[in-house]
């Protein structure tokens, strides 16, 4: 669980004079500001949160938040993000980036992540282009699709982000929509507040190269219902307890597959999946290394006052002298 401090500070604190360059009316500020009203609803302090950024306009976020930031390589937000929890547990660590980042160069990072369920929240910001370098088809644009910005419709297969967090081993799954700020701000703070790896995936729309899923197109309607599917307004039911039968177990996941379908004229948003009955993995570690829990590296002295190692290396050196 993360920590929270008794001082309240409001989403002002999380804000920074730092020059922005995304484009105006880009989906990428409602999401800012969302994580900014999250923080400071969970009375937060910026010395407690870590944002590790990808590569991409997304990945730029870090930049506009008060708190400790990363920018890392291209696809690798999850493994820094991982180091970082692992040495300092208590801080809330929180991954942004975009499905070209998390769900291209970045997959194999994000499967495996699933299988150690660490306390992080990716927020995955999906416009379904790769917005920075000009609105290339990205992971997420479904097949046959062309936005303004492709010569041709795509002639690949998308990926289903919260599928395949499921089927990798997220333990919070979750959607949102970046104009619905509101809604947004909640579903931050349920993912940060979930103990194991959240999947937030945002619905973002890029007004410069993506034309197709615009603003205007998730308003629709369609004899008198939104295209935006409140799954909690509609009563479904995400949450798998600590000690779930095994047909909780079945009917959660059965209720997952059948609501998870995309792009028709409904999409769901909300909380998908909530599971508390797996283990995360610093639980794990503490169990194989009871010592962890009270010392994680991060609060291990490496040196004496004096400035030398605390490490004592000899032992390991005689081994190999030769
Ligand atoms: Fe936003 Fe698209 Fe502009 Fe990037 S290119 S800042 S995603 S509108």
């Amino acid at each position: 669980m993360k920590t929270t401090t008794t001082a309240k500070p409001n989403a002002k604190a999380f804000r920074v004079d730092y020059p922005n360059d995304w484009c105006p009316g880009c989906g990428d500020f409602g999401i800012l500001g969302a994580m900014q009203q999250a923080f400071a609803a969970m009375a937060l302090v910026p010395h407690e949160i870590a944002l590790v950024g990808g590569i991409g306009c997304s990945g730029k976020a870090q930049y506009y938040v008060n708190c400790y930031g990363v920018h890392t390589l291209h696809g690798r937000p999850l493994p820094f993000a991982a180091g970082i929890k692992l040495a300092k547990p208590e801080l809330t660590v929180v991954i942004v980036g975009g499905d070209g980042d998390g769900l291209g160069i970045g997959a194999g990072h994000f499967v495996n992540a699933g299988r150690r369920n660490l306390d992080l929240t990716y927020i995955l910001f999906n416009n379904e282009v790769y917005g920075l370098t000009k609105g290339q088809a990205a992971p997420t644009l479904e097949m046959g699709l062309q936005t303004k910005s492709l010569p041709e419709p795509t002639i690949q297969s998308s990926i289903d982000g919260p599928s395949l967090a499921h089927a990798s081993g997220f333990t919070w799954i979750g959607r949102g929509y970046s104009y619905n700020v509101r809604h947004l701000t909640d579903l931050v703070v349920r993912a940060v507040r979930h103990p194991g790896l959240a999947y937030l995936e945002v619905l973002q729309p890029c007004p410069t190269y993506n034309d197709l899923h615009d603003k205007e197109w998730y308003s629709q309607e369609e004899n008198g219902t939104s295209r935006l599917w409140d799954l909690q307004q509609d009563g479904y039911d995400a949450l798998i307890p600590q000690n779930a039968t095994q047909e909780v177990h079945r009917e959660r996941t059965q209720a997952f597959a059948q609501m998870v379908t995309r792009w028709d004229s409904r999409i769901p948003v909300g909380v998908m999946l909530e599971n508390l009955a797996i283990s995360t993995y610093t639980d794990r570690i503490a169990k194989r290394v009871p010592p962890y829990r009270d010392a994680p590296p991060a609060r291990r002295t490496i040196a004496s006052a004096t400035g030398h190692p605390a490490t004592d290396l000899s032992g390991m050196f005689s081994e190999v002298a030769v």
